[in-house]
C-alpha cells in the first residue's frame, strides 16, 4: 500500500520548503518530493538578494511581510538565513524617474522604509559612482541578501521538527487522479497517496503542470552570476539594482562582489540543462556594465562565475494557486525574483490550503486564468519588464 501523507509538495527549493513550514505551523504533516538535492534548482543558484522595491504592491507587501523573517530568523523559523544587512539603492534612467517615486510613494504607504535621495547621497553611500548631479535613486537601509541554500535548509528543518517528511533523490514521474481530484503521485521511489498535490518544481513546473493535463505559460530563463575579488581599497559595499546600465551588484562576504546582468538571459531552454558554467562572453559583459557604475572596479578579478534556472510567465510573475483538478495548486513561475517573498507566500498559500480560498485573498492576483483572460498583471507605475 502507497505511504499516505496530507500534502504531497513537488520540490524541496525555497518555495516548497516555505509552503511546507507554513502547513505544519497549521497542523498538517505534507511530504516534500525532491528529484535532487535541497536548493538544488534556482533556490540554490539565487543572487539571495532581500528589498522591497517592486512596481506591483502586490510583491511589494509579500516582500515587506517576508523581511519580518528575514530580520528576526532565529525567533521565527530558526536556524539561519544568512541575512546580511547591507542596504540597497534602486537606480533607475531619467525616463523612469517619475515611476520611481510613484513606486517609493506607493511602498511607503505598505509601511517599507524607504526613501528617495539625491547624488551626494549616493555617493555616500556607494564610494566611487558614477551618477549625475541632477539624478536620484530609492534607498532601502533594511535590505541586504541573504543565503538562499541555508534559508531554505532552515525552513525545511523547522518543517521536519513539526512532522514533515523530506525525500530526496525521488523524481515525480506522475500525478494520479480519480473522479476529478489528486489522490497521489508515481515517483522514481514509487507512489505515494495524498488528497492535495502543489507543483513547487521551478524551472521544471510546466513538465509537472502538464503531469495533470495542465498547460501552464512557465518558460525556462537563464541568468549568469558572477563573483569578484574586490581590490582592497574598496570595502564592502551598498547592494543595488541599476535599470540603467541593466546589472545589480551586491556584497559576497568580506571581499568579493556578485554582479549579474539584467538582460541577455536566454529563455526556453531546457530545464535539465547543465548550469556550472556562465556564457561565453559573459564575463567580459558583467565587466564593462560594473565598471561604467563602479570605474575603481576595472582593478577588480574574476573570481568564478555560474549559472541558474528560473520559471518564467510572460508578465514575469508567479503563479500561485488551484487549478486542474481538485486538490491540486501551482506554486511556480518566479520569474527570478521568488527568494526575497517566499516566507509570506509559503504563509499565504499554507493559509489557501487549509482554510480556503476566502481565507486569502492577497495571492488571487496571481492566479493562473489571467493569461486565458488576457489580464497579464502591470505594475501600477511600471518599469520596463525586469529581465530584457
Ligand atoms: C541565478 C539566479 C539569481 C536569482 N537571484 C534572485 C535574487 O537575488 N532575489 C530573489 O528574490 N530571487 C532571485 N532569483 C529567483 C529565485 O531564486 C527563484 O525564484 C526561487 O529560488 C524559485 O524557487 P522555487 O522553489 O520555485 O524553485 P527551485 O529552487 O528551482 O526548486 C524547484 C525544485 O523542484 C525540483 N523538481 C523539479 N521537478 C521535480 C520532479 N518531477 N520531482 C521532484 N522534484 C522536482 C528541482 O530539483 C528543484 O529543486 C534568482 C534566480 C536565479 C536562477
Amino acid at each position: 500500500m502507497a505511504e499516505t501523507a496530507d500534502a504531497i509538495i513537488i520540490g524541496a527549493g525555497i518555495q516548497g520548503a516555505s509552503l511546507a513550514f507554513h502547513l505544519t505551523e497549521r497542523g498538517m504533516q505534507p511530504l516534500v518530493l525532491e528529484r535532487a538535492t535541497v536548493a538544488a534548482g534556482a533556490t540554490g543558484r539565487s543572487s539571495g538578494m532581500v528589498r522591497m522595491h517592486y512596481d506591483l504592491e502586490a510583491e511589494a507587501r509579500l516582500a515587506w511581510r517576508s523581511y519580518a523573517y528575514f530580520r528576526d530568523w532565529g525567533h521565527r523559523v530558526g536556524g539561519d538565513s544568512g541575512f546580511t544587512n547591507v542596504g540597497f539603492l534602486q537606480m533607475v534612467p531619467r525616463h523612469e524617474v517619475e515611476p520611481l517615486r510613484q513606486n517609493v510613494a506607493m511602498q511607503q504607504r505598505v509601511g517599507i522604509i524607504t526613501s528617495i535621495i539625491g547624488a551626494d547621497e549616493v555617493r555616500r553611500l556607494l564610494p566611487g559612482v558614477v551618477i549625475d548631479d541632477d539624478q536620484v535613486a530609492a534607498y532601502e537601509p533594511l535590505s541586504g541578501y541573504a543565503d538562499p541554500t541555508q534559508t531554505t535548509g532552515s525552513l525545511m528543518a523547522g518543517a521536519s521538527a513539526r512532522g514533515a517528511r523530506l525525500m530526496q533523490g525521488c523524481a515525480v514521474t506522475g500525478v494520479r487522479t480519480a473522479g476529478g481530484r489528486v489522490v497521489g503521485v508515481e515517483t522514481s521511489r514509487g507512489a505515494f497517496d495524498a488528497p492535495i498535490v502543489v507543483d513547487a518544481a521551478g524551472a521544471w513546473a510546466a513538465r509537472v503542470a502538464g503531469m495533470v493535463g495542465l498547460d501552464v505559460p512557465v518558460n525556462v530563463w537563464r541568468h549568469d552570476v558572477a563573483y569578484v575579488r574586490r581590490p582592497l581599497d574598496i570595502p564592502r559595499h551598498i547592494a543595488f539594482i541599476d535599470f540603467q546600465n541593466a546589472f545589480y551588484c551586491r556584497p559576497e562576504g568580506e571581499s568579493l562582489t556578485l554582479v549579474a546582468l539584467e538582460d541577455g538571459n536566454p529563455l526556453q531552454g531546457d530545464p535539465d540543462a547543465p548550469v556550472d558554467s556562465a556564457a561565453i562572453g559573459f564575463i567580459e559583459r558583467a565587466a564593462e556594465r560594473i565598471v561604467q557604475r563602479l570605474p575603481d572596479f576595472a582593478r577588480a578579478g574574476l573570481h568564478s562565475a555560474h549559472s541558474g534556472q528560473d520559471g518564467i510567465t510572460p508578465d514575469q510573475r508567479p503563479i500561485i494557486g488551484p487549478a486542474g483538478p481538485d486538490g491540486f495548486w501551482l506554486c511556480c513561475g518566479f520569474s527570478g525574483t521568488g527568494f526575497k517573498t517566499a516566507p509570506a507566500i509559503g504563509d499565504s498559500l499554507a493559509h489557501l490550503i487549509t482554510d480556503g480560498p476566502s481565507a486569502n485573498t492577497d495571492l488571487a492576483i496571481f492566479r493562473l486564468s489571467r493569461f486565458a483572460t488576457g489580464e497579464l498583471i502591470r505594475g501600477e507605475h511600471a518599469y520596463a519588464d525586469i529581465w530584457r
